[in-house]
């Protein structure tokens, strides 16, 4: 059929097949085009077929010629109904990594379940012994727990209610939200979907099940950003979570001999998930102008080639003073966000297209569905 997108709000409910695979060959292009490294060699990706969570998985096959098992949470196309863009770029992953002789196996189901750690870990166990680096890169709006209670994390400020200027990347029109105050419960709620207890759980059951090779590296992802986000991001719902992630890390390290646990503080970047939170799309939006002018824009796979790379995650990682691995380090420079505070201040309906990067925004959520990807043929029929 003939695909369109579907985009309602923050979501877009239709997914292009073509226009993933093309996103996916991009990536692996330019991790190829840089030099090799040699390890890891083993690597479970959770949270593995969007955004932060794919680059890392192209970033490690490709930059290290890793094995990676990929957990998933997405469904195939059906019928008259596309897949969702996760199945889409897997599918490609897998084809492109199988085609250069990489070892590149999939499950998906709610990786916050045990029935999908254990089958995970049996997949590992019997495909590749253990596994020497585990990344945790889930952006969940829900978890069940061990428990079965299922737990829904909320964006809310915490404290007081808040309003800032924001973005609807679709229309591209500047509007004003106001984010209600999160009650303890939510807070509490969101701290158990996007904190580290979930991390910790995986952690726990690979090393009891042997599947954890000694001095594994594992890592997960977090976000800090400008005091202009700080209502929104780092003192909200979120920034909890968050916080309660960069403890599990200090946690795992401590309590599971020789296993190593890092948080990388990423770039604010277009996905699925950044997309749902308030403010920060139009923080994106300038951010996005101004980086690009200066030079120093990436997107995922710069990041996580970066993280492999240059911060050397998996032999001797470069981290800050309180341990923290910092891929914001250019977005966070002080002539950039004195830029963009600047820009924050002048912003208005008129001149958005003017002093943002709005069009750059819009381009990016698109294509993280497959559409707008240059050289794709959308008006033709393809396979659902
Ligand atoms: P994303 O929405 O692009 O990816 C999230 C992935 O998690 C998807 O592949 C999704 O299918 C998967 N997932 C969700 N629920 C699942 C489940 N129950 N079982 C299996 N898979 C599931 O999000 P992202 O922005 O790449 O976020 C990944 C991490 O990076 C998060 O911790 C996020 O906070 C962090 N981060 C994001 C940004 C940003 O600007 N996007 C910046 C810094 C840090």
């Amino acid at each position: 059929m003939i695909i369109k997108p579907k985009i309602r709000g923050f979501i877009c409910t239709s997914a292009h097949p073509v226009g993933c695979e093309e996103n996916v060959r991009r990536q692996i292009e330019y991790v190829k085009s840089k030099p090799k490294m040699d390890a890891p060699k083993k690597v479970l990706v959770i949270g593995a077929s969007m955004g932060y969570g794919l680059a890392s998985r192209i970033a490690a096959a490709y930059s290290c010629g890793a094995s990676t098992i990929g957990v998933i949470f997405d469904r195939a196309g059906k019928d008259n109904k596309t897949g969702t863009a996760g199945w889409y770029n897997t599918a490609a992953f897998e084809k492109f990594a199988r085609a250069d002789g990489i070892y590149a196996k999939t499950l998906n189901g709610d990786a916050f379940s045990q029935e999908m750690k254990r089958e995970t870990i049996e997949l590992i166990k019997k495909d590749l012994g253990k596994v020497d680096m585990v990344i945790y890169s889930l952006a969940a709006p829900k978890r069940t727990d061990k428990e079965g209670v299922t737990h829904s994390s909320v964006i809310k400020a915490i404290g007081e209610t808040y309003t800032n200027k924001s973005i609807d990347p679709a229309k591209k029109t500047l509007n004003e939200v106001t984010v209600p105050a999160a009650s303890d419960d939510e807070i509490a709620a969101t701290v158990k979907v996007m904190g580290g207890e979930d991390w910790k759980d995986w952690i726990e059951l690979l090393s009891k099940e042997g599947a954890l090779a000694e001095n594994a590296v594992t890592a997960a992802y977090s976000y800090i950003g400008p005091k202009l986000t700080h209502p929104m991001y780092f003192n909200g719902t979120i920034g909890r979570a968050k916080e309660h992630l960069f403890n599990t890390a200090k946690e795992i390290t401590a309590e599971y001999d020789g296993v190593k646990a890092y948080i990388a503080v990423n770039k604010a970047l277009v996905t699925q998930s950044s997309s749902a939170i308030p403010v920060v799309p139009l923080y994106i939006a300038i951010l996005f102008k101004v980086m690009k002018e200066k030079g120093l824009h990436e997107d995922c796979i710069e990041q996580m080639h970066r993280l492999f790379d240059e911060k050397k995650l998996y032999s001797a990682p470069v981290t800050d003073e309180n341990g923290l691995i910092r891929l914001d380090d250019w977005e966070m420079r002080e002539d950039i966000q004195t830029e963009v505070s600047k820009i924050w201040e002048q912003v208005t309906s008129e001149n958005l297209s003017a002093v943002t990067d709005i069009d750059g925004y819009s381009h990016d959520f698109e294509s993280l569905f497959g559409f707008g990807v240059n050289g794709v043929d959308y008006e033709q029929d393809v396979e659902v």
